[in-house]
């Protein structure tokens, strides 16, 4: 198995370290639990650099982390300087030109209204100045194609040119997966279609046939993003997680911590998704499924390569951590090539068979992608993260946001109706009550619809569907601990626009 493999390889070089990475793919692929394999291997902490991982999208992804943990790290100092001015006179405007100063949010003199059998609610105004700092870091609009260009091409010819024309992403609700497109994966938005996250990552399949036909639709009607007869597919990925650190504690809430569940609830999901579009729309429909599983504390990934026929497997999974120390010190065109040994290996297929081709460069894609998340956090946080557990600032209910991104930034949870989404809301309000109630702070709440400003109607109804959700889960949860703001917002998605913000006391 892989000790003795990797035995070999340190003797005899190049032509042992080809054996060893074509068995990184055979030996995981017999082992039951490919993971417990990346989990036996310590940590390596290195400065070293690995000539596949980007370093210039490392380094911007590092700014705007730092950026983003400042804008909210000053909210607590801010206040905490006010709290004791505030029965002093004049107090509603030296609070407000602080806030605005100092936190760049602007809120009305009559927030910092206080008397003294009445003073502040500063959990309220801690909750109110996350809510605030989550959507001026919306409209802040960062550069979200940093990934966009691989080789000199561009993610939407390069995806389209192995095969697919659309990605629909679906992870966990989970905050530690707030990163998981810009930074863990580092796929570009152009290649996106749908980002919906559900806790443990259980999609409604009709939601996900809905999305492909809305795809395809537009292929046929307006060639966009490829005409409707090229013979490219729609590929819907579906990310599970767990924790190296401390597996049966700080895994996936939804799934009771066992990562074997929540691999496999996921992949029968992927399966009925492409069971679903098969019977509606005929064999010639096909869609491509990938299920992909991230290790929370060093946002290293599992991909469970497809085999030579499309199947995956819980316990057959290749791993970028593990990939990237085998590869490490190689030149560029060597390490490609020993990504496209293992790839192929795990698929049981030549290196050059012509079925699995596409889904095969995919795979690549993304390990080769995700070394430079797994060498960010070795140079950053020694390997793994200081906190293994949950962090989030805040919840987000409605429709999606990923213009901000960043490991435990936000529970996101995607519905309609809190009906919908009762269970999802629940384990959100469960992760995030237990780190904030102990600190005496209330659970700050975004619900974020968009409407489409082309189709009349669209933004009262958007308005109608914010408001309803924000009653609807101030009544959930009647202790009182929750801030809830709504947002509405135009757009399809690619353009920002200003937010409206409805009302913001519960
Ligand atoms: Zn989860």
């Amino acid at each position: 198995m892989r000790p003795q493999a990797l035995y070999e390889a340190r003797r005899s070089g190049a032509a042992a370290r080809r054996l060893r990475l074509e068995r990184l793919g055979r030996d995981w692929g017999n082992a039951a639990a490919a993971p417990a394999a990346d989990r036996a291997s310590p940590v390596t902490v290195t400065g070293g650099h690995h000539l596949l991982a980007d370093n210039a999208v490392s380094a911007a992804l590092r700014r705007r982390a730092e950026e983003i943990d400042a804008a909210f790290a000053a909210i607590e100092p801010v206040l905490r300087a006010l709290a004791p001015l505030q029965f002093e006179p004049g107090f509603p405007e030296l609070a407000a030109r602080r806030v605005s100063s100092e936190l760049r949010l602007e809120m009305p003199e009559s927030a910092f209204a206080a008397r003294w059998n009445a003073p502040l609610d500063l959990s309220t105004l801690h909750a109110r100045c996350v809510v605030g700092t989550f959507c001026r870091l919306i409209e802040r609009a960062f550069d979200r194609g940093l990934a966009e260009l691989s080789e000199g091409e561009s993610a939407e010819a390069l995806i389209r040119r192995w095969g697919f024309h659309a990605l629909d992403i679906t992870p966990c609700a989970d905050g530690r997966l707030s990163g998981v497109i810009d930074n863990i994966l580092r796929i570009p938005p152009t290649v996106v279609a749908y980002r919906q996250s559900y806790a443990g990552a259980n999609f409604d399949v009709s939601d996900s046939v809905r999305h492909w036909e809305s795809v395809e639709l537009g292929r046929c009607r307006a060639a966009h993003p490829n005409p409707a007869d090229e013979p490219t597919r729609f590929m819907k990925i579906g990310v599970y997680h767990f924790s190296s650190a401390d597996p049966a504690h700080e895994g996936c809430a939804a799934h009771g911590s066992d990562e074997k569940r929540a691999a496999g609830s996921l992949l029968k999901r992927l399966e009925q998704f492409e069971a679903a579009v098969r019977k509606l729309h005929g064999a010639g429909a096909g869609v491509a499924t990938l299920l992909i599983g991230v290790d929370t504390d060093t946002d290293a990934i599992h991909v469970h390569v497809p085999d030579g026929a499309g199947r995956m497997e819980v316990g057959r999974a290749l791993c970028s951590r593990v990939l990237y120390d085998e590869t490490a010190g190689m030149a560029r065109e060597e390490a490609k090539e020993a990504i496209r040994t293992a790839v192929a290996a795990m698929a049981g297929v030549a290196a050059d068979d012509p079925t699995t081709e596409g889904m095969r460069w995919f795979c690549g894609y993304v390990l080769k992608n995700n070394f430079g998340q797994v060498e960010a956090v070795r140079r950053h946080h020694g390997g793994r993260y200081p906190e293994a557990g949950h962090g989030e600032k805040l919840i987000v209910v409605g429709d999606a946001v990923d213009d901000v991104q960043l490991r435990n930034l936000a529970y996101q949870a995607q519905m309609r109706t809190v009906e919908e989404g009762d269970a999802d809301l629940d384990v959100g309000v469960k992760v995030l009550r237990h780190h904030l109630a102990p600190r005496g702070l209330k659970l700050p709440v975004l619900v974020h619809c968009r409407y489409d400003e082309r189709v009349p109607g669209s933004a009262a109804a958007a308005a109608v569907q914010a408001r309803r959700l924000q009653s609807a889960i101030a009544r959930r949860y009647p202790e009182g601990d929750l801030y809830i703001a709504a947002v509405l917002r135009a757009g399809d998605g690619s353009a920002l626009t200003p937010i409206e913000t409805l009302e913001c006391d519960a």
